[in-house]
C-alpha cells in the first residue's frame, strides 16, 4: 500500500473545484490518500474531500505570523509527507503550486514534474507537454518520494465515496529564516473566476482592436459563468494585463469549453489551451491557424459577433 499526498488549494477557506480531478488522478488500488490543508477549518472541507475519496486529513497548523511565508508552507507540508511516509505527492499547477511545489521538492530532494496532464503512478511516469504542445514527453521518475504538478482541469473529477480521519498536524514552531513576510496585497478585485479553474474561456487577442473590447468579453464571460483569457499580442499591446495571457508563456489552460476570439492561432498560443473539450475560433480570416487547429470555427468579425450572442444570453 502506498501514501498519496495531495496539497489541496482553497479560496477564502472552500475548497477550489479544480482539486477534485488531481485527486481523481492520484487515487489508486489499496492506497491511502492525505489531503493536506493548510491552516483552514478542515471540517468545513471535509464532507467534499471524502466524497472525492480522501481517507486522510492533514490539518496543518501554522504560527499565525508565518502562514502566509511561502518557505513555511513548504516546510510544514514536507515535514508533513515524511511524518506519514508518504511517496507520491500531488498539487496543482497553478500560480501557487508553481511556488510551492518546487520548494516542497527541494526540502525533500525529490524528482518533480510539474503540468502534468496524467500520470501512471504503478510506473512513477507522468505525462507533460513538450515543444510549445506539438508533443509529449513521458517522464520517468525515481526516488523514494516523487513530486507531481498537475495540469488543472486535465482531469475529469469522478466521486469515490469514503469516510476520512482528521491528523493534527503541528507546524507552529516552523520558522524561515531565508523570507521574511511582509505584505498580503489584493490582486485584481474584479477577476471572479481564474483561468485556471474556469469551464468556459472566453480569450481576445489583436482581433479585438483595443484594450475597451475587452469589456465584450467580459460580458459575455459573466453570462456564461466563465474568464477572460487574452493572446500575448493583445496583453503586449498594454490591453490587458500579464495574468489573462494564455499561452506558453502564459497560463495553461484545460477548461470544458474554450472560444477564440481575434486569436490568429500562434503555435505559443496553442500550446497553452490545445486541450481543452471544445475549441471555438472566431475569425474574419478563414485561414488562420487557430480556424483550423478547432472543434468549430467562424467565420465572423469577432465585435459583432460576440455582443449579438451576449444579447441572446441576457434575453434568456
Ligand atoms: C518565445 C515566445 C513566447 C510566446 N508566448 C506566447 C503566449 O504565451 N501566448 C500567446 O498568445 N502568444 C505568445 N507568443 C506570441 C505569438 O507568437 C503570437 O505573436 C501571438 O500569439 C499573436 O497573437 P494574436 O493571435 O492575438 O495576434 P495576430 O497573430 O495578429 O492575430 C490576430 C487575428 O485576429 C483576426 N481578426 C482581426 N480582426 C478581427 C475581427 N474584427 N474579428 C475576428 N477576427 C479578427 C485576424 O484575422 C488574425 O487572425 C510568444 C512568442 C514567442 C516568440
Amino acid at each position: 500500500m502506498k501514501n498519496i499526498g495531495i496539497i489541496i488549494e482553497l479560496d477564502e477557506g472552500k475548497i477550489k473545484e479544480i482539486n477534485f480531478g488531481m485527486i481523481t488522478l492520484a487515487r489508486a488500488p489499496d492506497s491511502d490518500l492525505f489531503a493536506f490543508v493548510l491552516d483552514a477549518d478542515v471540517t468545513a472541507v471535509r464532507e467534499d474531500l471524502e466524497s472525492y475519496g480522501i481517507t486522510k486529513i492533514v490539518d496543518v497548523a501554522l504560527a499565525s505570523d508565518q502562514r502566509n511565508n511561502p518557505a513555511v508552507r513548504a516546510k510544514a507540508i514536507a515535514n508533513g509527507i515524511k511524518e506519514y511516509g508518504i511517496g507520491a505527492v500531488f498539487g496543482l499547477s497553478t500560480a501557487t503550486g508553481k511556488d510551492l511545489l518546487p520548494r516542497i521538492a527541494a526540502q525533500l530532494e525529490a524528482p518533480l514534474v510539474m503540468d502534468c496532464f496524467t500520470v501512471d503512478l504503478e510506473n512513477n511516469l507522468a505525462w507533460t507537454s513538450r515543444y510549445s504542445g506539438k508533443t509529449s514527453a513521458s517522464i520517468k521518475v525515481t526516488g523514494d518520494i516523487v513530486v507531481f504538478g498537475v495540469r488543472p482541469n486535465a482531469v475529469e473529477p469522478v466521486k469515490g465515496q469514503v469516510s476520512s480521519r482528521i491528523l493534527k498536524f503541528d507546524g507552529s514552531r516552523i520558522v524561515s529564516r531565508g523570507f521574511k513576510f511582509v505584505k498580503r496585497a489584493a490582486g485584481d478585485t474584479s477577476v471572479k473566476i481564474s483561468l485556471a479553474e474556469a469551464d468556459v474561456i472566453i480569450s481576445g487577442g489583436r482581433g479585438m482592436k483595443n484594450g475597451d473590447n475587452f469589456s465584450i468579453l467580459s460580458k459575455c464571460a459573466e453570462k456564461l459563468n466563465g474568464a477572460v483569457g487574452a493572446s500575448r499580442a493583445a496583453v503586449d499591446s498594454g490591453w490587458v494585463p500579464y495574468s489573462m495571457q494564455v499561452g506558453l508563456t502564459g497560463e495553461k489552460v484545460s477548461p470544458r469549453v474554450y472560444i477564440g476570439c481575434g486569436i490568429s492561432g500562434s503555435i505559443q498560443h496553442f500550446a497553452g489551451m490545445k486541450t481543452s473539450g471544445l475549441i471555438i475560433a472566431i475569425n474574419t480570416d478563414k485561414h488562420a491557424s487557430l480556424m483550423a487547429d478547432c472543434d468549430y470555427s467562424v467565420l465572423a468579425d469577432v465585435l459583432e459577433l460576440i455582443p449579438e450572442i451576449t444579447r441572446h444570453l441576457e434575453n434568456g
